[in-house]
């Protein structure tokens, strides 16, 4: 039979095919009838991404590829295990003449038949035929089905290969014991209830790797040395300049190139696309993989496109699809190679540097927030981050990574949806036809102003009616959009046949203002006479906050130093929020003298200037610019004379005694090295003060005390008293453990509490068990509490009882019995379950178990 594809077409739980067998299941399963009884065939198998996948391995291991290729012969009903391992042993010993005395074979722990077969047919010294457990030995396709025993025959390289520790063996994960052929003797039936049935017709299945038994024959240790790799790692050679076979580093990068080319075009002719999920993820990896070690080679340049036609020459004449497909796989891999180069260069040199300072650091934990920054910002990818760390036996805080990963989708999903490529040429389009928005938002909050365009859904449109929204273009505004963190304005438009909402305004393009319009009442139409008027009580809000984050930066510089830069920063009305760079949370002194200064600076009432100058000469006089935005020629400067001046495009208040009251609210760090700072201005920051004092001043009168807080110091102290003296109150109360001793039972001379007690919680019903231990000296308690509908039991066996009587196993058997689980050690278990109504004879159990 000829190989089938790749991808499998009928089966979406599987990413690939991964072994011959898999076009041959629905004959294995019965579903449908095969028109052969036995065949053979070579397919091509990709063991890379998904459960079974050798991805890791590859490079690591001498024996391991992601794609390779498995030859097969297969049985449906016929001929069975017998014969299976006869045609095993001839093609390998008579055809193939592999020396017969390094040949071993691994059985099922179970499966005697096949041991004996294999001692009395083929004539193998006991010793080696190797029984292993089910992991390595036993198949199942599935939880139910048909599944059997298997057997595998292993080569012995030699104790000069692989690992060299004297207790290494067959099973071994080293290279010295090379698996080459597993034999499947699929001959059970797994029913829903996990027992076996015997199959009227047993079949055979196995599965021998091309590449292996190429080098075992070639006398070559290592698959990449036989000539399935050799021409390819020649090609590599050839294209990088570097030789195989001098140093370690390179070897293994050559031997993943050369195994990851493979898989790659195999893919990519049986048209997969490179993608970010599902198997054309797992292609998008392997090529960024490979990728990864042509720079370790020095190549910075695309190259493994250049490598497609080796593996053409190579395979294509059992593989017609690879031919015709050559000239597309070679474009695809350079578009895919280019794709990668543009978005890892500089992410590979800062996460070089990341990985020696971790190293350095003598731990083996990279921060995953470091990593997330890696990939935010240069769009390195996690998987190949976790790879490289890999290699240099390092770990990646994972959780931290998606930690930070969940924090910036809810950036994203709070900021403008406008990014979209699609999207933006929509907005180019229309700048180009009505022209630039004139803003006039910084001297005015009003404006007479005329609709140029409406736009819905991103399609322009003449008119539009009551309740509609929509998107309206001005020539000019007063209306700030939303840019430099400073969040957009809103407020009304009114028409002449119209009254409006503006819920928000955007600014897709550098001075084009796109407002989202809610239509109250009337129609609005283009080249409409409108007057607009922005939320006057919202925007002075605004102000105060972007004035004030102007004073905080500066205010943070002088108290932590040059350094600090901004990261990032929200100004709404509510609020201000301010992202910098530092290394260490504020201590109190730090936050509160930062605080101070800010307020110092509103109480001298500093005007505020602003002035537009081109951008050299801006920074000569000092004004901060920020790293990685884009300025144009000309700047707009805002300053506060001797205190700060910066590049800003916002809306400030005139003097900063406008702002009234600054206060923090919060520090915090949103990821390695940067911190966050939230805080309030003017009303808001009064409103906050104000409900803070409210509250103070009720526990004040709910404590009748003007000192609260050593008031509920005390308070908290006895309450910490309370809930000892309950716990020995409910457990250590005299009456309840004579009372607990009252049903002991003697029975062959062992003393025998059983006791239910309900209300108690687990630690409470240990400490039970423990007084009653005490009082009892010798013999064994079991207790158990129901409460909030489950029971918690626990067996206690005492010191000299323990060789005679083992808790956990008493455990173990009550709860089984309960219906529930649990176990423990020799002198103490623990167990519960939520089925009460077998909770009794459960208990009850215990004297059966002892007087047995
Ligand atoms: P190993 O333990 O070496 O990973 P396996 O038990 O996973 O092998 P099987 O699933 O039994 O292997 O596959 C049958 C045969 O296919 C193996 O005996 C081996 O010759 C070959 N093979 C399996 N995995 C690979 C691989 N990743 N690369 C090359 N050949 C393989
Ligand atoms: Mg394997």
């Amino acid at each position: 039979m000829p190989s089938a594809p790749l991808i499998p077409s009928h089966d979406p739980t599987l990413l690939f095919v991964n072994a011959g067998m898999v076009q041959f299941k629905t004959y294995f399963l019965g579903q449908e009838k095969s028109p052969y009884s036995r065949t053979a065939s070579c397919q091509k198998c990709l063991r890379a991404g998904g459960k079974h996948s050798d991805l890791d391995n590859v490079g690591h291991t001498a024996r391991h590829h992601t794609f390779f290729e498995m030859l097969g012969n297969f049985s449906f009903g016929d001929y069975f295990k017998k014969e299976a391992i006869l045609f095993g042993w001839e093609l390998l010993t008579k055809w193939f003449k592999l020396p017969q005395e390094k040949l071993w074979v691994s059985v099922y722990e179970e499966d005697s038949e096949a041991a004996r077969l294999w001692f009395d047919f083929v004539g193998i010294p006991e010793e080696r035929i190797v029984r292993l457990g089910a992991r390595d030995n036993f198949w199942q396709m599935a939880d139910t089905g048909p599944c059997g025993p298997c057997s595998e025959i292993i080569i012995d390289q030699g104790n000069e290969i692989g690992c060299g520790k004297p207790d290494c063996a067959v099973g071994c994960e080293c290279d010295r014991f090379l698996e080459l052929w597993n034999l499947v003797f699929m001959q059970y039936n797994r029913g829903a209830s996990g027992a076996l049935t015997p199959l009227p017709r047993p079949s055979i299945d196995t599965g021998m790797g091309l590449e292996r038994i190429s080098a075992v024959l070639q006398g070559k240790i290592t698959t990449f040395d036989s000539d399935v790799f050799r021409p390819l790692i020649s090609a590599i050679e050839f294209h990088t300049k570097r030789t195989y076979g001098r140093d370690k580093e390179t070897d293994s990068s050559m031997r993943v190139i050369s195994d990851h080319i493979r898989a790659i075009v195999f893919l990519l002719s049986e048209g997969l696309m490179p993608s970010n999920e599902g198997r054309g993820y797992v292609l998008r990896r392997i090529i960024r993989r490979a990728s990864r070690h042509s720079r370790l080679l020095n190549m910075h340049e695309p190259f493994l496109y250049a490598l497609v036609g080796s593996v053409v020459d190579l395979m294509g004449d059992v593989y017609p699809e690879i031919v015709e497909e050559r000239e597309r796989t070679e474009k695809l891999l350079k578009i895919e190679e280019q794709r990668f180069e543009t978005t890892i260069e500089s992410g590979m040199t800062i996460f070089d540097e990341i990985l020696s300072r971790v190293k350095k650091s003598g731990t083996d934990v990279i921060p995953g927030e470091e990593v997330f920054r890696l990939y935010d910002t240069y769009g390195f990818p996690l998987d190949l981050a976790r790879d490289i760390a890999m290699d240099a036996g390092l770990k990646i805080d994972e959780e931290a990574f998606h930690r930070e990963m969940e924090v910036q989708r809810e950036r994203a999903r709070a900021s403008w949806v406008g990014e979209d490529e699609a999207v933006a040429s929509i907005y180019r389009e229309l700048i180009s036809e009505i022209g630039e928005t004139e803003f006039i938002g910084y001297e005015t909050l009003e404006s007479e102003s005329i609709i140029k365009a409406v736009l819905k859904d991103g399609k322009l449109i003449k008119e539009a009616s009551e309740e509609e929204e929509v998107e309206v273009f001005l020539d000019r505004t007063p209306f700030y959009g939303e840019s430099g963190g400073q969040v957009g304005d809103r407020g009304d438009m009114t028409g002449e046949r119209f009254r409006a909402t503006i819920v928000e305004t955007k600014k897709p393009l550098d001075s084009f203002h796109s407002h989202f319009v809610k239509i109250k009442k009337g129609k609005l139409r283009v080249w409409d006479k409108v007057k607009c008027r922005v939320d006057s009580e919202k925007r002075m809000a605004t102000m105060r906050n972007h004035t004030s984050t102007h004073l905080l930066h500066s205010a943070l510089r002088s108290v932590l130093g040059d350094h600090l830069k901004q990261a990032g920063s929200l100004v709404s009305p509510e609020k201000l929020r301010f992202d910098f760079t530092h290394f260490s949370a504020l201590n109190e002194e730090e936050t509160e003298t930062v605080e101070r200064l800010v307020n110092e600076k509103i109480l001298e009432n500093l005007p505020v200037a602003t002035s537009v100058m081109d951008i050299k000469t801006a920074v000569e006089s000092g004004a901060i610019a920020l790293f990685g935005e884009k300025y144009g020629k000309t700047v707009r400067v805002v300053k506060v004379p001797g205190f700060t001046s910066e590049l800003c495009g916002g809306t400030h208040c005139k003097a900063t005694g406008e702002i009234g009251l600054f206060v923090i609210l919060s520090e915090s760090s949103v990821a390695s090295g940067i911190r966050r700072m939230e805080a309030l201005t003017g009303n808001s920051a009064f409103r906050y003060l104000k409900e803070t004092k409210f509250e103070l001043d009720s526990i004040k009168t709910m404590l009748k005390t003007e000192t609260p807080v050593e008031r509920v110091e005390r308070l908290l102290k006895n309450i910490r008293t309370f809930e000892k003296e309950i716990q020995k109150l409910k457990t250590g109360s005299k009456d309840l453990i004579s009372e607990a001793l009252k049903e002991t039972r003697e029975l062959k001379g062992i003393k025998v509490v059983r006791v239910r007690h309900d209300g108690l919680n687990p630690e409470e019903l240990r400490t039970l068990a423990d007084n009653i231990k005490d009082r009892l000296q010798s013999g064994i308690i079991v207790v158990s509490s129901v409460s909030d509908g489950k029971a918690a039991i626990v067996c206690m066996v005492t010191k000299d009882l323990k060789d005679k009587y083992h808790a956990g196993e008493i455990m173990k058997r009550i709860s089984k019995l309960a219906g529930g689980s649990g176990g423990g050690k020799p002198e103490m278990a623990q167990g519960g379950t939520k089925e009460i109504e077998k909770l009794e004879e459960a208990l009850d159990s215990v004297y059966d178990i002892v007087s047995k």
